[in-house]
């Protein structure tokens, strides 16, 4: 296929979270000049407080069909790890049943053949940036753990695991004892009594790789604009070529470039849907914090049931956990850290939950599909790239790679053709 534009020389990518600022440095790296923008500040959203697992053997779509036979009773209590507020939103009505619809074996099926090309290079991506000046490390998880309380609780994770496995993606898990999980992690509480060790895996320290990636960046000579909200994006159509126009809150000129890249995350949809964007993204809220854990755990620690992440992040522990299908915008609810903390104290003995710090509330870009929308859009000068959900960091640098080839190419990369924006 002929490419229908003259190869671009400059870009602007809308939002500085980790999809945006690795989008950044590939155009740059590719001969692009390259602007920034971003609302807030560098890792001002989803990017900041996650739980930084690189988890490509367990990367999947979200709606699948143990969400119908467990999640749906708890959908609806505060406490659960999944709770969706009884409120008037025609955009959340939308999500629900899209997400509901695709929460089906075959569905999840589909979308996982979609997932499995993107995991098997997710890794790889890293190791890029990392050879390209990016110096905050990805740490190697010696072992991931997933830990349970009660006996047979690891069934269900292990029957996923046989799934991902018959989808053709590769895990290699294997049970391990209560006492086996305190030799490598002694702050874990007897109330665990086993746990699934998952090889595979890393995992960062999402402030600090975020600094160091937007360091790299403007390293590369790319301006970052903070404070600067992009409220609309305009041009670049079959019935208005040229350059597309980005039109900012900040009183300076607009800015234009050949190509725009919209990696807004949970807010994609405001900019992206004047160009044929119909798919929900929605803000999927999570919760974080940190604590002191004595001894400190060497390695990120999973607790299934209650749906409770816990990463090493320098001298403190991270503990992450919930998703809230509410406003991207709306105040922490601390009622959501009580739920976070009740169910992690009695398992993670060596933490004291009194000293939190960084109490965090952040918004995963959920798609009803569970797939990103990452392409051209109705114009092939506008890029859409988001909708990660539960898997952004792990994918992020490595959709800032596929986007620039798309953008110096002319050319979808295969593996994006199930993530287009317009389906
Ligand atoms: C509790 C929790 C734990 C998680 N754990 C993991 C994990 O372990 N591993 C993993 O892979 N993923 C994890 N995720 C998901 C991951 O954090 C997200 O998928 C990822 O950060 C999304 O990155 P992004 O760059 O698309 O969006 P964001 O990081 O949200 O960045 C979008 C940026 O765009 C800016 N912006 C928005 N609108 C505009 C505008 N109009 N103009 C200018 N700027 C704008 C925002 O301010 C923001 O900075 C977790 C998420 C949560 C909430």
């Amino acid at each position: 296929m002929r490419r229908p534009l003259p190869t671009p020389t400059s870009a602007v990518v809308v939002g500085a979270g980790i999809v945006g600022l690795s989008t950044a440095w590939h155009l740059r790296r590719a001969g692009l000049d390259v602007t920034v923008v971003e609302t807030d500040r560098v890792a001002a959203g989803s990017s900041w407080g996650n739980a930084g697992w690189l988890t490509p053997p367990i990367t999947t779509p979200l709606p699948e069909p143990a969400i119908l036979r467990t999640g749906l009773r708890a959908m609806f209590s505060v406490t659960s790890p999944l709770y969706v507020p009884l409120r008037p939103d025609l955009d959340l009505v939308r999500f629900m049943l899209g997400f509901l619809r695709h929460s089906t074996a075959a569905a999840w099926h589909r979308a996982m053949q979609a997932y499995i090309p993107l995991n098997q290079q997710a890794l790889a991506a890293f190791d890029e940036l990392a050879e390209g000046g990016v110096t905050e490390p990805t740490h190697v998880a010696e072992p991931f753990l997933a830990c349970f309380a009660g006996a047979d609780e690891h069934r269900l994770l292990m029957e996923e695991f046989d799934q991902i496995r018959s989808a053709g993606q590769p895990v290699t898990a294997d049970l391990i004892s209560g006492d086996e999980v305190r030799a490598i992690a002694p702050a874990v509480s007897e109330q665990v009594v086993n746990a699934i060790r998952l090889d595979g895996t890393r995992f960062l320290h999402p402030p600090h790789y975020l600094e160091s990636l937007a360091a790299a960046v403007r390293g590369l000579g790319v301006r970052i604009h903070e404070r600067t909200v992009a409220t609309e994006i305009s041009g670049g159509t079959p019935s208005s070529p040229g350059a597309v126009r980005i039109q900012t809150d900040s009183g300076e000129d607009r800015l234009s470039a050949d190509v725009v890249v919209i990696a807004t995350g949970a807010w994609l949809g405001r900019l992206a849907r004047p160009f044929g964007v119909r798919m929900v993204v929605q803000a999927g809220r999570g919760y974080s914090f940190t604590v002191p854990v004595e001894p400190m755990p060497r390695v990120p620690l999973y607790f299934p049931i209650q749906r409770v992440a816990c990463t090493p992040l320098g001298d403190r522990y991270r503990v992450a956990g919930m998703m809230e299908f509410r406003r991207p915008g709306e105040p922490l609810d601390p009622r959501r850290i009580d739920a976070i903390v009740r169910a992690a104290r009695p398992l993670l003995a060596g933490a004291d939950f009194d000293d939190r710090q960084d109490e965090w509330v952040g918004s995963r870009p959920c798609t009803p599909d569970g797939l990103p929308l990452i392409g051209p859009t109705r114009s092939p000068r506008v890029i859409a790239a988001g909708g990660h959900g539960m898997w952004g960091v792990t994918l992020g640098p490595l959709t800032g790679r596929l986007v620039a080839e798309l953008v110096t190419t002319g050319r979808t990369p295969d593996v994006l053709r199930p993530l287009d924006p317009l389906r």
